[in-house]
């Protein structure tokens, strides 16, 4: 039997790893300014956090997660998405009890069962935000602000990407609206997709992302929230758009944005981006979900939040051309030349990597010649060599890749002699 990664997964070999590893750390760096802290919630959950939190009517629960009955017999899920474990955790540790607020973050992976496809993985890698306890317009603004700052901060150019935004009204208004859509579904039944028929009674606002030409048609002219949105809804909105406004953040409304997950209420947005990515251009996405918390059994409080997906991030970055940075160089290679200097070679090695500096060595008994050619295989800028006549004296030779010059260092000066050197470049 061959072994491999399973279909929709990938192996993130080091330079995909690094390009993850310089994501989040753009994140902490970034997300931090705006007072957001980290939190890790368990990669998997009790299945009802994501039927209840989602709602059952949407894909993701209908089709695509992985869910298996565990040793004990208990339904248990890897999470598709961040959102329902947070404000699950939240609630389970009255993060926001009392009247207090929250912002959070994570990173890691999820899981849908979809059909892959270039920027669409079954294990898939989200960096996501939460602003939990707040309702005034002015929080949904940061979350958005913040989310461009990260794309920005990671070298797309903001023309590269749109912002679309929206909003979903709430239960004052979106229920009719929902209605409204449906009785519009089942007028144009003929026209429509089996999905979107089945929609007008499950999930009527799914019908707008259907892919379908004929539905696309149909949904053109289908009635928008936008005209239906209850005064504070719309109040609401005006605001969040008076403070992007404000900090010159360029948006488009688009009333059709209505998302996948049933939670969200009011702002929804989407960041989309050029990268040859097709029908799946949305780098990420979120929106306010003011009903979450009840859904779980806590009071009502408001929440936000987004999910930024990494492939694509990755993707809309290579397509601008960035670099990303890749796998760190081997700085110093400290050569081997019998036994006598060994200890004095692994020492060095040792030292060097204290200092942070990246240094390698032979374990596989190269000659000094083959030692030389894997360093500069390698990449390595200098060569340090201690060979008994080098040892007698108390001191390395240091030889320089590039220039192909060498000189004799005192040992006990060498770590920072080499430093020097490899900051002078
Ligand atoms: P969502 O949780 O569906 O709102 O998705 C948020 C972001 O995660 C999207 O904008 C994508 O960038 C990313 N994403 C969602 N699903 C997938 C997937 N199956 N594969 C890769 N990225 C995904």
């Amino acid at each position: 039997m061959e072994y491999h990664a399973p279909k929709g997964t990938v192996d993130m070999l080091s330079d995909t790893a690094y390009a993850w590893e310089h994501l989040q750390r753009v994140a902490a760096e970034i997300f931090a300014a705006y007072g957001y802290q980290p939190i890790y919630t368990p990669i998997f959950e009790h299945t009802e956090v994501f039927e209840r939190g989602i709602g059952e009517a949407t894909d993701v629960v209908g089709k695509e997660m992985y869910t298996f009955a565990d040793k004990g017999g208990r339904s248990i899920t890897l999470r598709p998405e961040g959102t329902a474990s947070v404000v699950r955790s939240a609630l389970e540790h009255s993060l926001t009890a009392n009247g207090q607020s929250a912002k959070l973050y994570y990173a890691g992976p999820m899981f849908r069962y979809e059909r892959p496809q270039k920027g669409r993985m079954r294990q898939f890698w989200q960096i996501g935000a939460e602003a939990l306890g707040m309702q005034d317009p002015s929080i949904d603004a940061e979350v958005i602000v913040m989310l461009m700052a990260f794309f920005e901060a990671v070298g797309i150019p903001r023309q590269n990407m749109r912002l679309l935004l929206n909003s979903m009204g709430e239960d004052s208004c979106r229920p009719k609206y929902r209605e409204k859509v449906a009785g519009y579904l089942r007028t144009h039944a003929d026209a429509l997709c089996g999905g979107c028929v089945r929609r007008a009674d499950t999930n009527p606002l799914r019908a707008f992302d259907c892919k379908t030409p004929s539905c696309k048609e149909v949904m053109a002219a289908a009635p928008l929230l936008r005209d239906e949105l209850c005064d504070e809804c719309a109040t609401h909105y005006r605001a969040v758009k008076g403070h992007l406004d404000g900090q010159g953040i360029l948006y488009e409304e688009d009333a059709t944005l209505v998302r996948g997950l049933d939670y969200y209420t009011r702002t929804v947005f989407e960041v989309q981006a050029d990268a040859g990515l097709g029908s799946q251009n949305a780098i990420g996405g979120g929106g306010r979900y003011d009903g979450l918390m009840e859904v779980f059994g806590g009071q009502p409080t408001p929440g936000l939040g987004f999910a930024l997906g990494f492939e694509r991030t990755l993707l809309a970055m290579a397509a601008a051309g960035v670099e990303v940075p890749g796998t760190p160089a081997v700085r110093v290679y400290v050569a081997r030349v019998d036994a006598s200097t060994d200890p004095e070679a692994f020492r060095l090695v040792s030292d060097l990597r204290r200092a942070r500096i990246p240094a390698e060595m032979d374990h596989k008994g190269r000659s000094l010649k083959a030692q030389f050619r894997q360093a500069d295989r390698l990449g390595a800028n200098l060569v340090v060599v201690v060979g008994p006549d080098e040892s007698a004296a108390g001191e390395a030779t240091v030889r320089d890749m590039s220039a192909k010059t060498e000189e004799r260092v005192a040992l006990p000066r060498l770590v920072a002699a080499i430093a020097e050197r490899l900051r002078q470049g």
